[in-house]
């Protein structure tokens, strides 16, 4: 850090009770949002309280220094970027401050989707919808006055917002609400009004009278009453009553007003009921059309997709290709929503009847019959868009032009406008329309990084946006003006724009707020993401903010894995950076770490951001292996929910393996990290003492002696060692030499668990296996799986295990063996960190071959060769499953087995992850946040009714133990009771028989 930049970091945390960021990997966090836009500020402020922005604002107002508003950094329009001081208000400024009758209180931070969960527990909802619900705040919400597929019903945040508490430019701190002018401003519009003045509400909103009557003319005709949306600030309906609504102002503003610190929003009842339809059409133009017909019916959505869209979906999801034929050009998904279902299944049925009935292009209706299928439907809505920005290929569908409304009887007409300047310019773009309001996203297909794609999206824009007020529409309606369209709006609409200045005049004088959005700035727009390669500097891309330029660094990030830096370049290139990975709703697991610890740097995202600043020079390459880099990828727990989470398949796993390889090679590790990523030589070395080790771990203080040498927490419950080795068990019954049985036969990998702590776990699956016929062969030159010192980065000692498996089990595959393991998380370091770690075809081949015990008896059922005849196990269990288990979505095949089972009843909800992560809940360090990540797990275990709880994973098993004295047992294991496999007492439910911290089936 520089000299300045860390008086700027001392002055900041002088003045700030919330954090800042000044090095360049935090501030390199901040460069990137959901746009295409790249720019690295001087500082972030993540601050605490109203005062810490109020006093950041006034800090940075003395100086001239720039303010940037942000919140969950979805932006599409590179909103919340900027080259001044960037306040990240989702990290402490998050709570709902009240809530009375119907309306309640936030402050900025709070993500929508809580804030609604929170409501629906009072039947109440915010209503506007926008499509990342799940990740997007309130502020960022208010700052772009956020809409969604419910903008027929709900409309935007901007019909919500009561009063809002805001930072104004100067550092001053006000409550808005809708106001009536107290005089004519002394000042004339332009210099603001003074932080001293006695009543400044009455003032600014006299400021803001003043330019309404002055420009009402420029206003009516730009705006005129009625319309659905448009970009900027929206004026033509701020004065009611003769007060002017100042809250409602700020909605859509951006950030250029002043800082939202609080607001109070009114809510609605919840929608008790509704209907839904999906209906497919042989043409655009013929959905656009329908969709006018439907209108009069009144929808409460009415989502248009073209046959790019349709054909993602059906893509993204095998079920969809059942729904939608390919013939299909476009689709509308219609829903009608009611105080009674009667009402809106009507209407449903009005509109499905009135496409049979005049056909007009129209190819097939379908209507969802139960919930379930309404969601499904709404999929195409909801989680195809992000999938659109994932989409792998050079050419991809970009945000940047998307953001257009258009009258909606103008829609059909303009549809074919846009379809021929696509033509007429050699352009291909997805269209995804909230038709029932004229709203379009148009994605055209580019490569923004590349050389000559800038010039060519802003020529492409500026041809549709043409058509667009050609057709009497606006742009920026939904997403934002932002860097995308700010200067593009100022072109088109140059009246309107010079009223926007002299708004902004109003508030912000000195023009430090989010300068450049919604008014155009003085400062060139910044640039395009950068290109990754970092030795060649792509037309149009160069310096920014004094940086150094970019081909006079030769960035060598050599990866440490087998990728090739293409590849490399590629799957980081993947992250769009939508922030889909801070998402908190329950549907998903990603990101455990974030939940936990809901700051950037612990995003997945941030993964790639990192590994992108380092692949195009905007990190020094030595930063790979500093500190400040190995902080934010040790925020990673290798879990690889995001994995299949992530919308794009971002291997984020395979990025942060890469990060903490660069760190481990070039730094000496701490022992404690050292001992527990080498935790099988140490319960090895511990088996051969066990009567000693057991004792130990069982003595308090001793367990204070382990903490203090291996940082293994005292606190965690940990399984015994054995004494036994299975593998001398599994030598006296001839396992350990390749398997004389005809037909299908497994090589059993054993990894640590069933290794070093529970044989009978072994043993239950060979039994289990015996009993189907399934040859079994135990290679006892196998070693551990390795999956620590991948998570810790040491890949030397990683590969040295991969490379001597390798060998057993390649050989193993020849000869036609399955290779299955016990312990999910081993599976994914084979099938997933051995290709990575080894250049060797063999490395893909074992992959291929190797799945973890469920699913390979999974698959034996459903080949009908699994025996069923199982005795009844009566019990209640709580089954969880892993997240190395849950990475193939969809596939729970643990859970479906445990269903075959008579007698047994499973509780099957999703507690979310468990906080173990392997070796991670094991160290002192960070017992304590895997417990709070576990919570909810452990809760479920102590729920009254719940016997025992059951999952793979042996980390989680200990973690289910950790709060109860129920037991966690290995599904397989449940499994050979039930074949009556397993000795001791009859089989009359579940006992502590099970414990996997006795680890041994004793009889009680
Ligand atoms: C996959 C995806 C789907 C999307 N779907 C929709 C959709 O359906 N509907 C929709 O409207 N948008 C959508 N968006 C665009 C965008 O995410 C939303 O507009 C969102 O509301 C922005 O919220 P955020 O918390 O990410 O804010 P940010 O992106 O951080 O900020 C957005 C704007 O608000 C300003 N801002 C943030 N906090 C404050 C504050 N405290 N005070 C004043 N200004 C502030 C910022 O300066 C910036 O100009 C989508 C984006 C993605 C990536
Ligand atoms: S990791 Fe995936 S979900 Fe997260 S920002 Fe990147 S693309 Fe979006
Ligand atoms: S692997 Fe798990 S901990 Fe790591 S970034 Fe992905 S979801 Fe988060």
């Amino acid at each position: 850090m520089d000299p300045e930049q860390a008086r700027i970091e001392e002055d900041l945390r002088g003045i700030v009770a919330g954090e800042v960021l000044c090095d360049d990997v935090g501030r390199g966090l901040y460069a990137t949002d959901g746009s295409l836009f790249e720019q690295r500020p001087l500082a972030v402020v993540r601050p605490r309280s109203t005062d810490d922005v109020a006093a950041t604002v006034g800090w940075a107002a003395e100086r001239g220094i720039s303010l940037h508003a942000r919140g969950a950094g979805t932006s599409l329009c590179g909103g919340g970027l900027g080259g001044g001081i960037v306040i990240d208000c989702s990290r402490f400024m998050r709570r709902v401050v009240g809530v009375d009758g119907d309306r309640v209180r936030v402050q900025p931070g709070i993500v929508a989707g809580r804030l609604d969960a929170m409501l629906g527990r009072r039947r109440r909802m915010l209503g506007p919808d926008p499509a990342n619900a799940a990740v997007t705040t309130i502020g960022g919400m208010i700052g772009r006055d956020a809409s969604g597929s419910r903008f027929l019903r709900h409309g935007s945040i901007r019909g919500r917002i009561e009063s809002a508490e805001v930072v104004l430019a100067d550092g001053s701190v006000i409550e808005l609400r809708p106001t009536e002018p107290v005089a004519r401003p002394a000042a004339v519009p332009g210099s603001g009004i003074s932080a001293a003045s006695p009543d400044r509400l009455g003032e600014l909103a006299a400021g803001v009278a003043a330019i309404l009557d002055r420009r009402h003319d420029v206003i009516a005709r730009y705006q005129p009453g009625g319309r659905a949306t448009h970009g900027g600030y929206r004026l033509h309906d701020l004065q009611v009553d003769g007060r002017v609504d100042l809250p409602r102002l700020f909605c859509g503003a951006e950030g250029t007003l002043g800082i939202v610190t609080a607001a109070t929003l009114a809510t609605v009842p919840q929608d008790p009921a509704s209907a839904v339809g999906l209906l497919l059409f042989d043409s655009l133009e013929a959905a656009a059309e329908a969709a006018l017909r439907i209108l009069p019916l009144g929808p409460s959505a009415c989502d248009l997709f073209d046959r790019r869209h349709l054909a993602l979906a059906r893509e993204a999801r095998p079920s969809f290709d059942l729904l939608i034929p390919p013939v299909a050009e476009a689709g509308l998904l219609i829903e009608f929503a009611a105080a009674e279902p009667a009402d809106c299944n009507a209407r449903l049925e009005q509109a499905l009847a009135l496409m049979r009935r005049g056909r007009r292009g129209c190819i097939d209706v379908r209507r969802a019959d139960d919930a379930h299928d309404a969601a499904f439907f709404w999929e195409l809505s909801r989680n195809v868009v992000s999938t659109i920005h994932g989409v792998r290929a050079e050419m991809r569908p970009v945000p940047f032009l998307e953001d257009i409304v258009v009258p909606p009887p103008a829609l059909p007409d303009f549809l074919g406008r846009l379809q021929t300047v696509l033509r007429q310019e050699d352009a291909t773009a997805m269209i995804f329309s909230h038709a029932g309001h004229g709203e379009l996203h148009v994605r055209p297909h580019a490569n923004p990084r590349a050389a000559g794609e800038r010039a060519r999206l802003e020529s492409l824009a500026a041809a549709v946006y043409e058509h667009v007020a050609a057709v009497g529409g606006s742009i920026g309606a939904e997403l934002g003006l932002g860097w995308s369209r700010t200067s593009a709006f100022a072109r088109l609409f140059p009246d309107l724009a010079a009223v926007f200045a002299e708004v902004k005049r109003v508030f912000d004088p000195a023009g430090l707020l989010n300068p450049g959005r919604v008014v155009p700035g003085e400062d060139p727009l910044p640039l395009f993401r950068r290109p990754l390669s970092g030795r060649a500097v792509a037309e149009g891309q160069g310096v920014v903010d004094g940086d150094e330029p970019l081909a006079e660094r030769e960035p060598e990030i050599v990866p440490l894995t087998t990728w090739s830096r293409e590849r490399l370049v590629v799957e980081t290139d993947a992250c769009n950076g939508c922030g889909g990975c801070r998402s908190l709703a329950p549907t998903t697991r990603m990101c455990p770490r974030y939940r936990e610890n809901p700051a950037e740097e612990a995003t997945p995202r941030a993964k790639a951001d990192v590994m992108a600043a380092l692949l195009s020079g905007e990190l020094d390459p030595k930063a790979a292996s500093g500190d400040a880099v190995r902080a934010v990828a040790d925020t990673c727990f290798n879990c690889h929910r995001c994995r299949s989470d992530c919308a794009a398949g971002v291997d984020i796993p395979a990025l942060v393996m890469e990060l903490k390889a660069a760190h481990y090679a070039a730094n000496s590790t701490r022992l404690a990290p050292w001992l527990i990523s080498r935790i099988d030589a140490v319960a090895a070395l511990a088996g051969r003492v066990s009567p000693l080790a057991n004792w130990a771990l069982a003595n308090p203080q001793a367990r204070w002696v382990i903490e203090k040498v291996t940082g293994i927490a005292r606190g965690r419950k940990l399984p015994p060692v054995s004494g036994t080795t299975f593998l001398r068990w599994a030598a006296r019954r001839g396992l350990t030499r390749p398997s004389r049985r005809s037909g299908p036969r497994v090589l059993y990998f054993l990894d640590t668990y069933a290794r070093r702590h529970d044989p009978l776990l072994g043993q239950a699956f060979v039994s289990v296996l015996e009993r189907n016929g399934i040859g079994v062969f135990i290679d006892p030159r196998q070693q551990a799986s390795g999956m620590p010192l991948v998570s810790e980065g040491d890949l030397d000692g990683a590969r040295r295990l991969a490379r001597a498996n390798l060998r057993v089990l390649s050989e193993a595959v020849r000869l036609g063996y399955r290779i299955v393991c016990t312990e999910p998380a081993a599976v994914t370091c084979i099938t997933h960190h051995y290709p990575l770690l080894l250049d060797d075809e063999e490395a893909a081949r074992v992959a291929a071959a190797t799945c973890d015990a469920a699913t390979y008896l999974w698959e034996l059922h459903r080949e009908g060769r699994l025996r069923l005849d199982f005795r009844p196990v009566p019990a209640r269990i709580l089954y969880h499953g892993g997240c190395h288990e849950r990475i193939d979505p969809g596939m729970m095949p643990a859970e479906n087995l445990l269903r075959l089972v008579p007698g047994l009843s499973l509780d099957t909800t999703d507690h979310g992850c468990s906080g173990m992560a392997g070796t991670f809940g094991l160290s002192r360090e960070h017992y304590r946040a895997s417990l709070r990540m576990g919570l909810g797990l452990v809760n479920g275990m102590r729920s009254a009714g719940i016997e025992a709880g059951a999952t793979a994973c042996s980390a989680c098993r200990l973690q289910m133990e950790q709060g109860t004295t129920k037991p966690a047992i290995h599904p397989v294991k449940i499994l050979a009771r039930a074949y009556g496999l397993l000795e001791g007492p009859p089989p009359s439910g579940l006992d502590n028989l099970f414990s996997a911290v006795s680890g041994r089936l004793t009889a009680s």
